[in-house]
């Protein structure tokens, strides 16, 4: 019987009943699965080099595995070395010079390489004097007539699957089955933006031409997964308006009255619209986003007034115990003024309290509730929920942003985010749904010096943050989670088969060399014991129980402790105006968003502030994107900066419910290339559902399909 896309992967060669199930935890049940398991990365072997070249790139600190091809120049040599290892020495040459090739337990080796023969040799490599070395790398004989391919896949694997099973497993489909896959993308579109067919962009992922060929299927991936999420979240989130509650009274003026400064333009642009979103009659489903500082308690607290009048209860949900109290210390006072009633719900509250605050929010005497995840318990009942405001919504898992509104009915939405989305992203990320952004900052805001520094300043560095400290000042000192530290397999495996798998295993794109950690546990303990003893230096981070991270907390939001050394639990509201230092260490491992987010946490006060970025990576990549940091200081400039310099894939997909097939192999590259595809993608999508709103022209069929189910995935995470 003839293969089609939907024949399980049962009916292919080698595959019994064991690697059929291997396969499936790979998500391959059928060839349509396995056609698009692409590879998730890929080996350059045709970019072949001479001995001379590989040994000045070594010299220069290249440590990416390379391409040669040599010739033997004696017989090999095998070795015993001890009862159990044995190896076989292959002495090659080109015209340029000699290398010096070690295998480990595969005697028969010396059965391969002889005299005169080339072969082409693919891994890292080492210099010893003037003679390369490699340790066992990938061979290929080099035949006349025979041509070798320019790039190798490698493959996502899992155990009992090895990467030369799955190559040719591919390999056996890849030119029948390909043919048969349906082209989704309209003729129109395809022609536009010159991108070429499916079965040639699939046939390409799995067996590239070339790197040009490679590129082109990658691109037309890329284009059709960007363009159909585009089009789904416009899908989404436009639509028939769902019914809201109407809530006619939106004079602020007396609230206004209470605050201590004057709105920003920005702040008050954002008011109106939401004004204008509760008033209407349709139920809002507003994103506030605003840099860290840009005044987003300011615009919610206005909207919970709006909805109190109105006489409608608001639930304001935080990620954070001390986010949540923070907001209620901010709004309570402002509101009580105007006889209004905020309650506090956190998981930390006595059950006294806790029950008290239940009471007063299901008997309508608590205008405002505002709580952590402790709001969500079945049993806090809302008598009259009007409008939900979350903060910080990526913090929220989807189940748990979805369960507040539901204690009311039609209840307005307001989701607050402190992550700047560039402009050409808000259909990918947010789909139609309206944006309101701060994107001016409250006057008088000081600009946070920053700096960036390596190792070598390390005793400066201390001698600064002794004199923050003895000036009354607080430091933050930041450092990548623990548990972020990449384990890596020092033990070589003997089977040959392995033995691929695990040389292809270090990943064959990793081109950034990664500096050490400082493992933020004895960073901690160093500082307080060798460094600092006569400060109070304390130590957070994720894994510690929640009430044991506020103590810490608290205790350094009221001065006791001085020196705050961290993962990046504080990256979130954190207000202490007393901290003036903010030192970021392995700086080059935090996305830049995240490392203007943690730049915001000092900078609050009067006092002039500092952040300083510790690294010692001296890849261009990871020295532009600090330096990005060093000479801005608007989050929306940052964000596109980023966006530049990375590509889409850190800003999109982050909780996996928009995500297709081979997403992530499709963010290999990366970087400027991609932001330029999802321009046009997104343009793309816009123009299409001007001419097709709801892709029931039979030439957008396939879309619908492929549409709907990106849909159906999605559905969930906006409400
Ligand atoms: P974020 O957007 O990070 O949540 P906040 O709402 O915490 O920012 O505001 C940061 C600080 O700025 C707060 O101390 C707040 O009182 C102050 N603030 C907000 N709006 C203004 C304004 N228009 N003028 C002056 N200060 C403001
Ligand atoms: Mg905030």
């Amino acid at each position: 019987m003839p293969l089609n896309l939907q024949s399980p992967v049962s009916m292919l060669r080698g595959v019994g009943e064991a690697r059929q199930r291997a396969l499936e935890k790979l998500g391959i049940c059928t060839v349509l699965d396995l056609l698009h398991h692409y590879p998730r990365g890929y080996q350059r072997r045709g970019d072949v080099r001479s001995v001379s070249e590989a040994l000045s790139a070594i010299a220069q600190g290249e440590t990416s595995p390379v391409s040669l091809i040599l010739t033997v120049s004696a017989e090999p040599k095998p070795y015993t070395v001890r009862r159990g290892m044995s190896l076989v020495r292959v002495r090659a040459f080109d015209e340029s010079g000699v290398c010096e090739i070690t295998f480990f337990n595969q005697n028969f080796l010396r059965n391969v390489f002889h005299t005169g023969d080339s072969f082409r040799f693919f891994g890292r490599a080492a210099a010893n004097g003037k003679k390369l070395q490699m340790t066992s790398p990938i061979w290929e004989p080099v035949v006349p007539g025979k041509e070798l391919p320019a790039v190798v896949p490698v493959y996502p694997l899992t155990a009992g699957i090895s990467q030369k099973f799955l190559a040719q497993l591919v390999e056996d489909v890849l030119q029948s089955a390909a043919e048969l896959l349906p082209e989704t993308l309209p003729e129109s579109v395809r022609q536009e933006h010159t991108l070429c067919t499916l079965p040639y962009a699939v046939q390409n992922m799995h067996r590239p031409a070339d790197t040009e060929a490679l590129a082109t299927a990658r691109r037309r991936l890329l284009f059709e997964e960007y363009f159909e999420m585009g089009l789904a979240m416009a899908a989404l989130t436009s639509g028939e308006q769902k019914t809201g509650i109407r809530m006619p009274d939106t004079d602020v003026t007396p609230f206004l009255r209470q605050l201590p400064y004057t709105l920003t333009g920005a702040q008050q642009r954002s008011v109106r619209e939401i004004a204008a979103d509760l008033s209407g009659g349709f139920r809002m489903n507003r994103i506030l986003m605003g840099d860290v500082g840009s005044g987003k308690t300011a615009v919610a607290a206005a909207a919970l007034y709006m909805a109190a009048k109105n006489g409608y209860q608001t639930a304001l949900m935080a990620p954070t115990e001390i986010l949540a109290v923070q907001h209620y210390h901010e709004i309570a006072p402002l509101l009580s003024v105007l006889g209004m009633r905020v309650t506090l719900l956190t998981g930390s509250l006595s059950a006294a309290e806790r029950k008290a605050a239940r009471a007063s929010i299901a008997g309508a005497t608590a205008d405002v509730a505002i709580g952590t995840h402790a709001l969500l318990a079945d049993d806090v009942r809302f008598a009259r929920l009007g409008l939900v405001i979350e903060d910080e919504q990526h913090c929220f898992g989807v189940a748990q942003r979805a369960a507040l509104p539901s204690k009311g009915e039609n209840v307005h939405m307001l989701v607050m985010s402190a992550t700047p989305i560039p402009r050409t992203l808000s259909l990918a990320a947010y789909g139609g749904l309206p944006v309101s952004r701060l994107d001016e900052m409250p006057p008088g805001r000081q600009r946070v010096d920053t700096f960036v520094v390596n190792e070598g300043y390390r005793e400066r560095l201390n001698g600064f943050i002794r004199r923050q400290v003895e000036a009354g000042r607080q430091v933050y000192i930041v450092c990548p989670s623990v548990e972020e530290n990449p384990e890596k397999k020092e033990k070589i495996p003997d089977d040959p088969e392995e033995l691929i798998d695990w040389l292809m295993a270090e990943d064959p794109l990793e081109k950034e060399e990664k500096p050490p950690l400082r493992a933020a546990v004895d960073y901690a303990a160093t500082l307080s014991r060798d460094v600092f003893p006569d400060f109070s230096v304390a130590f957070v981070h994720g894994k510690m129980k929640p009430a044991e991270k506020d103590r810490v907390m608290r205790a350094f939001g009221s001065g006791e402790i001085q020196i705050l050394v961290s993962t990046t639990v504080i990256e979130v509201g954190v207000n202490v105006p007393n901290a003036t230092l903010m030192v970021i260490e392995n700086a080059e491992r935090f996305g830049l968003s995240q490392l203007h987010q943690l730049r915001g946490r000092v900078g609050r006060g009067d006092a002039k502030s500092y952040c300083v970025l510790v690294s010692d990576s001296t890849t261009e990549t990871a020295v532009r994107r600090l330096d990005v940091l060093r000479r801005n200081y608007d989050g929306y400039a940052i964000a596109e900066a980023d966006l530049r310099l990375r590509g889409p894939g850190d800003f999109l997909m982050t909780d996996g419910a928009v995500r297709q097939h081979g997403a992530s192999s499709l963010k290999m590259v990366g970087g400027e290339a991609d932001t330029a595809v999802l321009e046009a993608a997104m343009c793309a999508a816009k123009q299409l559902l001007e001419r097709d709103p709801t892709l029931r022209m039979p030439e957008n069929a396939a879309l619908r399909e492929a549409v709907e189910t990106i849909r159906n995935r999605a559905q969930n995470t906006l409400n």
